[in-house]
């Protein structure tokens, strides 16, 4: 092989970018060379050995060097076998087990949801709806309309797509909780979050109910706490479940007037003017009934903290 003249390195130089990065200018200056005699006197080129899936042995030409060192390293899968493993990841992902209901979900309502029907459902449907990404979302009417069951409805597809169901509480809990990390004093063992933590849970988490909103104090320090959440919620894009026994007039009194604008932005308020659902004598849940439910030990999170989300992450 001879030395480039400064001429043939120049050329070479100007038609680098034809050529795979790793050429030097010797090589190129020969293959220019060999382009110049045309095909009949050009270097013969050994042809590359084809590259080969290494799920199924398929042979393919791969004519790029590079590339082709790439696959022999890193193992080459043809387009077949990527879309059965594909497949195969579809299938897993659809197996996967439902989300255990977080503890602070009333048992009575995830049982209760085996009889929603009718209007209810109806409307458990649209609400479903309506919650979409950082919408905020009103259910009122008085009790026994079955508004703690189209929750639990709801959490439920969300389970059924494989989606945490998200935290429920009642409002006065939820203020409770947060009054009650202040305490120096309390059992560490059982009431260990911060409150900062209990408000990241409740800013954070994929989907929140907060119910009975009309027992709530309407105290400087309340009103700030949840328009604080909700504005998280609604600037991440979560959604969010308010739910009460009021008319639409108290819950945006309630809510104050930034959070029920956002509402009426978002989702709306859904008003349960049916009659009560509650019937006495109804039968009393059996024992296999309630233990079919799944618990979380987590009163939030379908596994102690990170959620289900996290915990898919986690495995793969
Ligand atoms: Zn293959």
């Amino acid at each position: 092989m001879k030395i480039p003249t400064p001429q043939q390195q120049k050329e070479a130089q100007a038609n680098a970018h034809r050529f795979p990065s790793h050429y030097t200018y010797m090589k190129i200056a020969e293959c220019l060379e060999a382009e110049r005699n045309g095909p009949s006197e050009a270097v013969e080129q050994p042809k590359p050995p084809p590259i080969q899936c290494r799920e199924c042995g398929t042979e393919m030409d791969e004519p790029d060097e590079v590339l082709r060192a790439l696959c022999s390293n890193h193992g080459f899968v043809c387009e077949a076998c990527e879309k059965k493993a594909e497949e195969a990841r579809r299938l897993a992902w659809e197996r996967r087990p439902l989300a255990p209901w977080p503890s602070l979900w009333p048992e009575r309502a995830i049982l209760d949801q085996e009889n929603c029907s009718g209007e209810p459902l109806r409307l458990a449907k649209v609400i479903e709806g309506l919650l979409a990404d950082g919408a905020m979302v009103g259910l009122i009417g008085d009790r026994g309309r079955g508004k703690t069951v189209m929750a639990a409805w709801i959490a439920q597809k969300r389970r059924e797509r494989r989606e945490e169901p998200g935290i429920y509480l009642r409002a006065a809990d939820m203020f409770a909780m947060l009054r009650g990390t202040w305490d120096k004093d309390r059992d560490r063992g059982r009431h260990s979050e911060t409150e900062q933590g209990l408000m990241s849970r409740f800013r954070e988490c994929e989907f929140l109910v907060i119910d009975e909103i009309q027992e709530r104090g309407l105290s400087e320090w309340e009103n700030k706490i949840l328009v604080n959440i909700l504005d998280h919620r609604y600037a991440s894009l979560l959604p969010t479940l308010i739910m009460g026994n009021l008319s639409a007039e108290d819950l945006a009194a309630n809510l104050g007037p930034s959070i029920s604008d956002r509402m009426a932005q978002t989702g709306g308020v859904v008003e349960c003017n049916w009659p009560s659902l509650r019937q006495p004598g109804t039968k009393p849940y059996t024992k296999e009934q309630r233990e079919s439910i799944q618990w979380s030990h987590c009163p939030f999170t379908s596994n102690g903290g990170l959620g289900f989300r996290g915990r898919e992450m986690q495995l793969h």
